[in-house]
């Protein structure tokens, strides 16, 4: 069996893109999924290419926000009690390393990986003819209270040390951006480098395509039948047992499944989104998000894509939507909205890890097992950048980014 002979398990955003990167440098692969390319997280999201998320999401540290966090005032944050055990280790690992003095060197690495998101996205949107779902007009962070306005502009200004690009809006500026916004918001941070997608699972497909069309194929199999096969690996599919030398794991929020069956103890956990779709009301020209509240507002081809805050509950877990009804109410304030496209809103899990960044790298116990998962609130950002570090990796190519920083071994 040649070594160039891969199967890339998962063909959401990351494993679509690592099965591409690995295609272009000569390997002949094999995508699984259980179901349609880019249709679980991949698909959910808000759709932006988030150039400016140099910085991950931190958890709170603060009293006030621990306290408004635990008591569900805050719209953003909702959690199932009886999961919480299972959060421990994992929020543990993610409380500590959210502290100011391993914060900095994790976001250090973070960006380097965010800095390459839009030039590496630009590559595969050309080669696959998908500009038109795409928009070059950045995002909208809005705010309803002065001092948060201010406190969010004093951050954009640093993060200008980084490359990132903004602009301050009053709420004249902010009116002018987008005229259907109410004038509860009092002004906000446009995010002027983003780029974002009008159908980000359609996006998904249209890389596939392109990895089809240069000879790739996607089958539907279970993950979970993968198994050692002499020196590689077999997993069972439609089309009965492929068998390959080398098998990348790229099932998001699944990933975890997959892992305690093998024996990783990772730290990892997902935090759970909903959204629902909004027609017939006012449009945005860009996604507008609520910061206060925790929600946010993004055009869609097929409305108004409202997405929520995280959840924290097992994935299997009956869905819960009551953050999607409280912010319904907020946005409701800020948007004629119109009417709710869907009865049953969708339900997604962003992939998180302890250290809030993905594991991309080779699998500490297992030979020819490599791992890409783990990117949290930026995965369909990250999906080019993380699929072309991995097949970098694996071919012993010189990578784009250091790769030590993501490697599994670091938990
Ligand atoms: C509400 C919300 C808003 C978000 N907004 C943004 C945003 O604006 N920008 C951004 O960058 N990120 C955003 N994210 C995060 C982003 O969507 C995820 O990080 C990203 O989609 C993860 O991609 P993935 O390929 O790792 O996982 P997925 O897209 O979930 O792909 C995993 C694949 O594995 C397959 N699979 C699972 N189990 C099996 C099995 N047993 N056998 C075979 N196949 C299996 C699934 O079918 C799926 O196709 C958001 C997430 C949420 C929930």
């Amino acid at each position: 069996m040649s070594e160039q002979q891969v199967v890339v398990l998962g063909a959401g955003m990351v494993g679509v893109c690592t099965a591409l990167h690995l295609q272009r440098r000569g390997c002949t692969v094999i995508l699984i999924d259980k179901g349609e390319a880019g249709g679980e997280t991949s698909y959910g999201n808000a759709g932006i290419i988030q150039r400016e998320a140099v910085e991950p999401y931190a958890f709170p540290r603060d009293f006030l926000s621990l306290f408004n966090v635990a008591s569900k005032r805050d719209t953003a944050v909702n959690y199932h009690l009886r999961a919480l055990p299972q959060y421990v280790r994992p929020l543990f690992h993610y409380w500590a390393n959210s502290a100011p003095s391993r914060y900095g060197a994790i976001a250090q690495a973070y960006r380097t990986l965010i800095e390459h998101s839009i030039s590496e996205h630009s590559v595969l949107i050309e080669q696959s003819n998908a500009h038109d779902l795409i928009t070059r007009t950045g995002w909208i962070q809005a705010f309803r209270s002065p001092h948060l306005l201010d406190a969010a502009s004093r951050r954009a200004e640093r993060l200008s040390d980084y490359g990132v690009t903004s602009q301050t809006l009053d709420r004249t500026a902010l009116q002018a951006q987008e005229p259907a916004l109410q004038n509860t918001l009092i002004g906000g941070i446009h995010w002027l480098q983003p780029w974002c997608c009008n159908e980000p699972g359609e996006l998904v497909q249209r890389y596939l395509a392109t990895f089809i069309r240069l000879g790739g194929q996607l089958l539907r199999g279970d993950a979970r039948t993968l198994r050692q096969a002499g020196a590689g690996w077999a997993v069972q599919t439609e089309h009965g047992p492929i068998e390959a030398a080398q098998a990348v794991v790229a099932l998001g929020p699944w990933s975890a499944q997959l892992l305690q069956a093998i024996d990783y103890r990772l730290p990892l956990f997902a935090k759970r989104g909903y959204h629902a779709h909004f027609t017939g009301g006012a449009t945005l020209s860009r996604p507008v998000m609520d910061a206060e509240k925790g929600y946010m507002l993004a055009p869609m081809k097929r409305g108004t894509r409202l997405t929520t805050g995280a959840e924290f509950a097992p994935l299997t877990a009956p869905a819960t939507p009551v953050q999607l009804t409280k912010v319904q109410t907020a946005a409701r304030q800020i948007l004629a909205l119109g009417a709710q496209l869907e009865s049953t809103p969708w339900l997604g899990a962003r992939p998180c890890t302890g250290d809030m960044k993905p594991i991309i790298g080779p699998a500490p116990l297992h030979k020819g097992l490599w791992f890409n998962f783990g990117h949290a609130h930026q995965g369909f950002t990250l999906g080019p950048v993380s699929g072309r570090l991995l097949a970098e990796m694996m071919v012993g190519e010189e990578t784009v980014v250091e790769a030590g920083a993501f490697d599994a071994g670091r938990f």
